[in-house]
């Protein structure tokens, strides 16, 4: 079981899954939604993941007309995307993880769009856009 959490902790959640894999998203929206170099996210099945907490807090702001992104309105952590064509999959933000993972299957996307202050030094897969 993974547990996870805003930073004021208002928000809780658990996911009864894995993490199969770890995209770390350099696009420029990513960037400015965590406010950092790129936004770590895996895909998780909506129907293992349980708000604990905090749902009265949680506000969605659309970046793109078809995904929601949705985060908590007191303290301002994403927490995850959903897209409306794929309810079924929520796109996690692994900085509210409060859980030891692991994961090997970790690749970068975007990489064509990264923070030029950011240098890529790991030898984790990079693909200049979306993941072929
Ligand atoms: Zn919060
Ligand atoms: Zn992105």
């Amino acid at each position: 079981m993974i547990e996870g959490s805003c930073l004021c902790g208002g928000v809780r959640y658990q996911y009864d899954g894995e993490i199969g894999e770890i995209s770390i998203c350099h696009c420029a929206q990513c960037r400015k939604a965590q406010g950092s170099a790129f936004a770590a996210v895996s895909p998780v099945a909506s129907d293992k993941f349980r708000l604990i907490a905090g749902a009265e807090l949680l506000r969605e702001y659309r970046s793109s007309a078809d995904k929601a992104r949705v985060f908590c309105s007191r303290c301002g952590s994403p927490i995850y995307s959903v897209k409306d064509d794929l309810p079924e999959v929520r796109r996690l933000r692994l900085g509210t993880v409060d859980t030891p993972i692991a994961c090997d299957n970790v690749f970068h996307i975007f990489v064509d769009s990264k923070a030029s202050w950011w240098d890529v030094g790991d030898a984790h897969p990079r693909f200049a856009g979306r993941k072929p």
